[in-house]
């Protein structure tokens, strides 16, 4: 079934998210502050639309892909004034739990539905449509959107309540960069003991040791030729990225009195390299600042 989408946000992740949409036969109306994304979705077919109330006041479904919570929020009552009652806003960027909670419940308030639905697969997933979505709210809200999520993605999983796709969101994130930092390391490690990487490699990726930030996003060149380690660190998972994800994890688990002693650390490791690394450079690069050799930047 062909849908009228409004799509908020065409930047690197929205831009071919919109596009898929667009390439399946749905009608998406666009709209994005910077003229250069604008443009780049309307080559992609999207109808370009001059302000977002304009973009979401004929609309069944909202989407959004913005930097921030602050982003999101800061829209939020402008497009809720906008868009006719019972309008579906789906929220895909990755925001605080407490912010997406938030912005549920001035969706409703106004009569409108919501779902948190943020994603992960990066850039590359959004190309091709292979991202994951973790949804959070109502499980009506979840079945409409769902066809959507497939549209754009290889996979999506109802996760629970309002926030309950951004609580997933920042779990996996956190696993992920606390395990991306225990595999630099220990082949930091490794090469003070005189051990190769591809031993370690050989020995760790069938062993207990094997991990997604070891088998697939290897931080050494050599083992897995597809890994950023072999392009200078070229993103990949931007540095900044994993800095602002285990920054909203590392906020929630002092919100709830978690007891997140690695996830912390990971937050304040990875606010430190991003500051020097960016967008600049994939999560993974974090290995040369544990060698203490990233590049001169120290
Ligand atoms: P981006 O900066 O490329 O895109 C965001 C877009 O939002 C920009 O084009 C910006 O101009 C636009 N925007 C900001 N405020 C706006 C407003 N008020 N009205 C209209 N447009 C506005 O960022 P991105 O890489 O596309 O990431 C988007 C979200 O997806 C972020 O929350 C990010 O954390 C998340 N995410 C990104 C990746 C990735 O690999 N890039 C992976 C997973 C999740």
């Amino acid at each position: 079934m062909s849908r009228t989408v409004a799509f908020i946000g065409l930047g690197h992740m929205g831009g071919p998210m919109a596009a898929n949409l667009v390439r399946a036969g749905h009608r998406v109306r666009g709209h994005d502050l910077v003229a250069a994304a604008l443009d780049d979705a309307v080559g992609a077919g999207v109808e370009p639309v001059a302000s977002a109330a304009d973009a979401v006041a004929d609309a069944e479904v909202v989407i959004s892909m913005l930097p921030a919570g602050r982003h999101v929020l800061g829209l939020y009552d402008e497009l809720l004034a906008a868009a006719r009652p019972g309008t579906l806003f789906v929220d895909c960027s990755t925001i605080d739990v407490a912010d997406a909670r938030t912005a549920h419940e001035r969706a409703v308030a106004a009569g409108m539905r919501a779902l948190d639905a943020p994603v992960s697969g990066g850039v590359m997933g959004a190309e091709g449509a292979t991202l994951t979505f973790m949804a959070g709210g109502g499980e009506a809200e979840f079945d409409e959107a769902l066809p959507l999520l497939e549209t754009m993605g290889k996979k999506a999983v109802h996760c629970g309540g309002a926030g309950a796709g951004q609580a997933a969101k920042i779990c996996n994130n956190m696993i992920l960069g606390v395990s991306m930092i225990a595999v630099s390391e220990a082949f930091v490690l490794g090469e003070s003991l005189g051990l190769s990487h591809q031993a370690l490699y050989d020995v760790a990726s069938t062993a207990s040791g094997q991990c997604w930030a070891l088998s697939v996003n290897c931080p050494v060149p050599g083992p897995v030729p597809t890994s950023p380690a072999n392009r200078e660190y070229r993103p990949g998972f931007a540095a900044s990225l994993m800095a602002k994800d285990l920054g909203l994890a590392a906020n929630a688990a002092r919100a709830g009195g978690v007891h997140a002693e690695l996830g912390l650390r990971a937050a304040e490791l990875y606010a430190a390299y991003a500051e020097r690394a960016g967008a600049a450079e994939d999560f993974s690069g974090i290995v040369r600042t544990i060698r203490n050799d990233d590049g001169g930047r120290t």
